[in-house]
């Protein structure tokens, strides 16, 4: 079959990789000079197999409104006279019960632990250097009542696998040495063992590379314009340098794909939910972390990527305003640099944003839609890298007729 994949981030590109593994004729469009160069280029770096987690949960109402006004919030809704933007704020509210949250939760946990497998394997294969770090994330916590309860949460689940490491300050220390300047602001960490940390770019970039040779044809610096066909079939795309016919179409434009399908009359509630992360170079200082570290209290995530030390975090909805606010940035800077004040050159941060494609429920769409022929592999909010592996191999299952062998409730098109 000629399947036609839009978008070359994480998500398109694994989706790529894998439809060409099951035999199809694969072509990637894709805006850019290359892949992975929007939202999957300078994230977080954290690929989670156990600790992946929804971000509408229920403490997050009372933090909008004990943040309202701040601009250094950590998520700081900036409302707009966009119909999409308010009913999306609505329904991601409401998703902010402990049922849903839970019920969302064990979805996440579903598909994580299988694109983890999926990640390993594909990892191995193609030998992709990422400035990889297979050696877990730490989890920080200020006091032991709520060390405590964070690890009584997580050991509730029946899968001892999910269950992570309660760490006190000495074995967080043993754990993670260059938490010394710091460790007498933390009670201890849990400590997931199996997560692991890494550049997305690099990796998307290699596995692009991988996917070319095995036969993937990647269109570069081509933007698609329109969908070809109507609801009765997708015919390809049409982009700025003419159409491309297709069998099959996967839709993986990450937070742009949903003005691509409302045409065909597909609505799926994605939005631009934009992220900064900042990178700082710790060639000549001593106390950036090797370990990925997670401190929820500043709402941020510190990744080793080589001689680099990646931090990210804050959640902003504010349409794709592109904008890098410097006290935002500034924000995500002076967090890491609390935790970890000898761990780079601060004077030489690069500051970069990247709009997470986040749905409601902060889960990804997956699946056949409506239309016959055209497919979605998108949506991936907080966790694409996470999920990309496994959700780039059960989509190229669907699109050839087979049985993912994962139980897709709670991932499908068909639930919104
Ligand atoms: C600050 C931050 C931290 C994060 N941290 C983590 C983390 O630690 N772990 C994790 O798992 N996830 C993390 N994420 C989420 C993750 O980065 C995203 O979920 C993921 O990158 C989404 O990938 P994607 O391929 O769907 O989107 P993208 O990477 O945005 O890819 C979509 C592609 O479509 C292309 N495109 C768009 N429109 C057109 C068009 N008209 N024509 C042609 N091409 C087009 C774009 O150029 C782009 O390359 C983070 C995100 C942010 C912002």
């Amino acid at each position: 079959m000629r399947v036609l994949v839009l978008g070359a981030g994480v998500v398109g590109t694994a989706a790529a990789y894998f439809l060409n593994e099951a035999g199809h004729e694969v072509t990637v469009v894709e805006r850019q000079p290359g892949a992975g160069l929007e939202t999957s280029f300078a994230n977080g770096g954290i690929v989670s197999a156990y600790a992946a987690r929804p971000w509408a949960h229920p403490e997050v109402p009372r933090m909008l409104v004990k943040w309202f006004g701040r601009e250094d919030a950590p998520y700081l809704f900036r409302l707009r006279p966009d119909l999409a933007q308010w009913r999306w704020a609505v329904q991601f509210l409401r998703q902010c019960t402990t049922a849903r949250f839970e019920r969302a939760q064990q979805v996440s946990l579903r598909l994580s632990t299988y694109s983890y497998d999926c990640f390993r394997a594909l990892r191995e294969k193609e030998g992709i250097d990422y400035d990889g770090r297979a050696e877990g994330v730490l989890h920080l916590y200020r006091d032991a009542r709520s060390l405590d309860a964070a690890y009584a949460y997580e050991t509730r689940m029946a899968d001892q696998r999910f269950h992570p490491e309660r760490l006190d300050r000495d074995a967080m220390l043993e754990t993670e040495p260059a938490l010394q300047q710091t460790a007498d602001q933390f009670a201890g960490a849990l400590y997931f063992p199996q997560d692991e940390s890494g550049d997305a770019h690099k990796f998307t970039a290699g596995l692009a590379a991988a996917a070319a040779t095995r036969g993937v044809t990647f269109r570069y610096g081509e933007t698609v314009t329109r969908l070809s066909g109507d609801r009765r079939g997708v015919t390809g795309a049409e982009t700025d340098k003419g159409a491309i016919e297709a069998d099959a179409v996967v839709m993986s434009l990450g937070s742009y794909s949903p003005r691509f399908l409302r045409r065909l009359g597909v609505r799926v509630p994605i939005y631009p939910l934009k992220g900064y992360s900042v990178t700082i170079p710790t060639t000549g200082y001593n106390g950036a972390p090797t370990r990925a570290v997670h401190d929820g209290h500043r709402r941020i995530v510190m990744s080793r990527l080589g001689d680099r030390l990646r931090c990210a975090g804050t959640a902003e909805l504010d349409g794709h305003n592109a904008t890098i606010r410097a006290d935002r940035a500034n924000a995500t800077l002076d967090a890491a640099m609390a935790v970890f004040p000898s761990g780079g050159d601060r004077g030489k941060a690069e500051r970069w944003i990247g709009f997470r494609p986040m749905t409601p429920d902060c889960l990804p769409v997956i699946g056949r839609t409506s239309v016959p022929g055209l497919y979605m592999d998108t949506g991936h909010g907080s966790t694409g890298w996470t999920y990309a592996s496994g959700s780039g191999r059960i989509i190229a299952d669907i699109v050839s007729g087979r049985d993912p062998g994962i139980d897709m409730a709670g991932l499908t098109p068909d639930r919104f």
